[in-house]
């Protein structure tokens, strides 16, 4: 199929990408001409594995980039929307979505024959129905369900294994309330024949979405929660009580052979510093707010947020055990991104706990083997980056690992050929304690 996709971030260039590279063609749409350049020169504008290599298969023949909406939207049958969705401090802000539907709905008033507008972006359940529909047909002057089509297609990929995520899908969800909405989607998505596909309305296609990114934060509020107690018990560590936790058959599976199948959900039953990212913190919030707007409060998912935002002072208290005051000591970030194999430092956790350093009067720096420039316009200014991990850890009092980069295995290597080696305050369990010289742990 001819595709359009708006939006170029995180979610837009990997659909549209991946969408080539399943026989369809498409064209990329953004505001951000730096972007829209990049991609035509076959480079991506952000770290994604296996992003570089789909684009330089593809640019310059059956994917493209513009700025052009109206024309991309003439040169195709199907045009997604994936731009941003911020939370503004109250509610979600659909001023991204409102724009990017009217400027549809302008280039569909020109526009002949049936066409097909999906929402790819994470929207409250309502928006596909009532906001962007409303802006097409106002724009358009045309009417949904008879002239164009209003789908709803929420978008499950991680990043990080975002390519992946998305060739090799764990499920597809398909909104729409005409047949030939649906039947557009099901076209687009025919090379998956083998992935579940859920065929709803569009206000629980919207709803799947906020309640799959819910539950996973709930996971890890709970895990921290325990985690914290675990620091303040003596003689208990979380990381032994969650192997344990693991071993359940609702998370590890007994096979007949007697082997496990671990469930991947249990990857977030597991303290740490924090959930970050351009996802769970606003969807979460978006969700709270929506439902106390519907007169149903989510106290659950309050205290799920509230856990998360004191996440990072937990941190701090952990650093105090072995620092009684922070005041001139080096701490060192290692891992800036909110997680590996990306450079978003959208809400990262190395954001808050390098302000709440700073504030303390530590002297900060840090280190991401990847996430350079963003981390560079994320971070206070103050704060310094190394080029290595040997610099890094070289600078260090205290080293404090936020982010499971696999670079970190090298820490023990590292830290036992040193004389006077930093402290490891390990963010995300993810080092053997007693693999290095000194060492604390979340949870313990
Ligand atoms: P992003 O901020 O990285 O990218 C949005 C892009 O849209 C930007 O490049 C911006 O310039 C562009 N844009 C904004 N308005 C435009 C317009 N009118 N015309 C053309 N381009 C426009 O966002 P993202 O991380 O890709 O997320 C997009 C949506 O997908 C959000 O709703 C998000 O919640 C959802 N989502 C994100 C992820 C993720 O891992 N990032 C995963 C699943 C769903």
């Amino acid at each position: 199929m001819r595709i359009s996709v708006i939006g170029t971030g995180y979610v837009g260039i990997v659909s549209g990408a991946c969408f080539a590279e399943t026989g369809h063609h498409c064209i990329c749409v953004d505001v951000d001409a730096a972007k829209v350049a990049r991609i035509n020169s076959g480079v991506a504008p952000i770290h994604e594995n296996g992003l570089d290599q789909i684009l330089a298969r593809h640019v310059g023949t059956r994917l493209s980039a513009t700025t052009d909406l109206a024309k991309a939207v003439h040169d195709s049958e199907i045009t997604f929307i994936a731009v941003g969705t911020p939370f503004d401090g109250q509610h979600i802000d659909l001023s991204f979505i409102r724009a990017a539907a009217r400027q549809i709905g302008a280039a569909l008033k020109a526009k002949a024959g049936w066409h097909t507008v999906v929402v790819k972006s994470t929207v409250v359940p309502g928006t596909t129905d009532d906001v962007v529909r409303a802006e097409l047909e106002s724009a358009s002057g045309k009417r949904a369900g008879i002239d164009f089509g209003v789908g709803m297609n929420p978008e499950f990929l991680t990043e990080g294994t975002a390519v992946e995520d998305f060739m090799r899908p764990d499920r597809i969800v398909i909104g729409g309330n005409e047949e030939r909405t649906v039947a557009a989607q099901r076209e687009i998505y025919a090379g998956f024949a083998s992935t579940p596909t859920l065929v709803t309305n569009n206000k629980t296609a919207e709803m799947i979405k906020y309640t799959s990114n819910s539950v996973l934060a709930t996971m890890i509020s709970f895990s921290n929660e325990i985690g914290n107690l675990c620091s303040t018990l003596g003689g208990v560590d979380v990381a032994d009580v969650m192997r344990g936790v693991h071993l359940a058959r609702y998370f590890s599976t007994p096979m007949p052979d007697g082997s496990r199948v671990r469930a991947g959900i249990s990857s977030f039953l597991w303290a740490g510093c924090g959930y970050g990212g351009s996802c769970l913190p606003k969807d979460t919030k978006a969700l709270s707010a929506h439902g106390a707007s519907r007169g149903a409060a989510m106290p659950l998912l309050d205290a799920v947020i509230e856990t998360n935002v004191s996440q990072p002072q937990r941190m701090l208290d952990l650093l105090n055990r072995h620092f009684r005051s922070l005041s001139g000591v080096r701490v060192v970030l290692l891992g800036l991104a909110f997680k590996e194999d990306t450079d978003d430092m959208r809400e990262s956790p190395a954001i808050t706990l390098a302000r709440l350093l700073l504030e303390r009067g530590a002297d900060v720096s840090g280190y991401d083997p990847v996430a350079r420039e963003t981390a560079r316009a994320a971070l206070p200014k103050d704060v310094r980056l190394h080029a290595t991990l040997a610099e890094a850890v070289q600078a260090a009092d205290a080293l404090l690992l936020v982010t499971r980069w696999s670079e970190f295995q090298r820490l023990p290597a590292l830290l036992g050929d040193m004389v006077k080696p930093p402290l490891l305050l390990d963010g995300r369990r993810v080092i053997e304690p007693s693999s290095v010289p000194r060492y604390e742990g979340i949870g313990r």
